[in-house]
């Protein structure tokens, strides 16, 4: 039975809902008056559930789809503003006890290199993104509890945040790990984490256990269950995702939707970010071998839904797309992307080459350097933003939600952006991109509303050129 409050898996995704949300999405697809008000309940910006977002995506009315484009891009004005976040992911180990069949990570592949980055590798590799700029990063680990227990995971976050080598420092690390019992988690939250990770890869029962054969990922209820006690465990920052192509897209996106409804219904806050990855080629792994793929046009749509349907939820896309899709997505709702990112353990310091034997996760898609993507994101007047204000200040959870349902965004995140990209631009940026950095940052001091906090940032931005850093409101 479906219950959005219960704390068991099978009961707040129930496949019967799903199920039933499905059967009714087909039944109304071609119903204008219904979908007419289901979009007009979302320009009210009350967001949706996962029944009505089921309805638009199984719509295939041009004019409609249209119509929700278009909103999706007046939320993401509204709410975040032209600010895209930039992290990279750190993969600390890809030694891995599950049997995952997606993932070269899985326990079976003999052929891929097992590597595991030890304290002074991590310095090595976050010097090395330190000197690229970035200030956030996403730590990746396979799940192996004796190569990479809890303990390990807690001295890497030590020694990331320890680390500060010339202007650079990494002020935020999230951490995607496996899932983990409540007592973990607290030690994540006193690690000083920002979000904690992790995708349900399918919210398809019996397909989630085909995928994961093998080893503790197999336990569908303790891995949908992960964002309960990870929140149990103090952790009010979660991300939410689901690995696009192993199952039917209709089915994960309102599962996605359920699960997201059932951490406000339950903690009283919804998902922090949601990330929206597809299957990639990888070592050991042929991504066609998953019949259900999506196109890039299903790809935007879906996006496009979540914005709509969670106006007040992050939207991660990494690297596993290209340019073109990235640009395509980019207006309808993302606000955070990886750059320059690498795969692989230790490439950050080490970049693999042609003839070693892989320790990559999955090929990525978009290989500019971080300049390159800083660059790119400017000229398409987008604000590339070094922010972790938020979560340095607390305003995490709920209250970073109501700051954005306030819409306070353009008197705190966007000077937050500005002066995080002057520091930028000062420190790692190319003379072009420094040029385009600086015009962009004079035109959009202007769009501070709250004249004291535009004058403030002018003052701070001032202070950045003479050095001195890491301001924020
Ligand atoms: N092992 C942890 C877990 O079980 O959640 C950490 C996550 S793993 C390092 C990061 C994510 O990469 C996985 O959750 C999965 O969705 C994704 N991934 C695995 N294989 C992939 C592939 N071939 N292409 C694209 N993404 C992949």
């Amino acid at each position: 039975m479906y219950n959005v409050t219960s704390l068991k898996a099978e009961e707040f995704i129930s496949d019967e809902e799903i199920q039933a949300t499905l059967a009714y999405a087909d039944a109304n697809k071609d119903n204008v008056a219904l979908i007419d008000e289901i979009i007009a309940k979302a320009k009210e910006r009350k967001g949706l559930t996962h029944r009505e977002a089921s309805v638009l995506l199984a719509c295939e009315i041009p004019e409609k789809i249209d119509e929700v484009y278009t909103l999706a891009e007046q939320l993401k004005k509204d709410y975040y503003g032209n600010r895209i976040v930039l992290f990279a992911p750190l993969y600390l180990s890809n030694y891995c006890v599950n049997g995952c069949v997606y993932c070269p990570y899985h326990a079976k592949n003999k052929h891929i290199a097992r590597k595991k980055l030890t304290q002074e590798e991590i310095v090595k590799e976050v010097t090395a993104l330190q000197d690229m700029g970035h200030k956030r990063l996403a730590i990746e680990a396979g799940e192996d509890p004796v190569n990479n227990p809890i303990e390990y995971i807690l001295e890497c976050i030590h020694t990331i945040y320890s680390i500060k080598h010339k202007n650079g420092a990494i002020r935020r690390v999230n951490v995607n790990i496996a899932a983990t019992t409540v007592e973990n988690y607290r030690k994540l939250k006193e690690a000083e984490i920002g979000t904690y990770i992790l995708f349900q890869e399918t919210y398809h029962k019996k397909s989630y256990e085909t995928l994961h054969p093998t080893g503790p990922k197999h336990d569908y209820a303790y891995h949908t269950e992960a964002m309960d006690r990870a929140m149990e465990g103090g952790i009010d920052d979660v991300g939410l995702g689901v690995l696009f192509g192993l199952e039917m897209y209709r089915y994960e996106f309102a599962g996605l939707l359920m699960h997201a409804e059932h951490l406000e219904a339950v903690h009283g806050v919804g998902p922090h970010t949601i990330s929206v990855p597809r299957i990639k080629h990888a070592d050991d792994i042929d991504p066609s071998v998953f019949d259900n793929g999506i196109s890039d046009d299903i790809f935007a749509k879906i996006c496009a839904l979540i914005r709509i349907s969670v106006p007040y939820t992050g939207m991660i896309i990494s690297t596993r797309e290209s340019q073109a899709v990235r640009e395509r997505v980019l207006p309808l709702g993302v606000s955070q992307i990886s750059g320059a990112s690498r795969t692989s353990v230790g490439g950050y310091a080490e970049p693999e080459t042609e003839e070693d034997v892989t320790s990559a996760q999955f090929d990525v898609s978009d290989q500019r350097t971080l300049d390159e993507v800083v660059n790119w994101l400017m000229k398409m007047d987008y604000i590339p933003s070094f922010c972790t204000a938020c979560y340095r200040e607390g305003r995490t959870g709920d209250r970073f939600m109501s700051l954005c349902k306030n819409m306070q965004i353009l008197n705190c995140c966007h000077p937050n952006a500005l002066m995080t990209l002057k520091e930028y631009l000062e420190d790692y940026a190319s003379e072009e991109t420094k040029k385009i950095g600086m015009a962009l940052i004079e035109r959009e001091l202007e769009n501070i509303p709250n004249p004291k906090v535009q004058r403030i940032a002018r003052e701070h931005i001032h202070d950045i050129s003479e050095g001195k850093r890491d301001f924020r409101f």
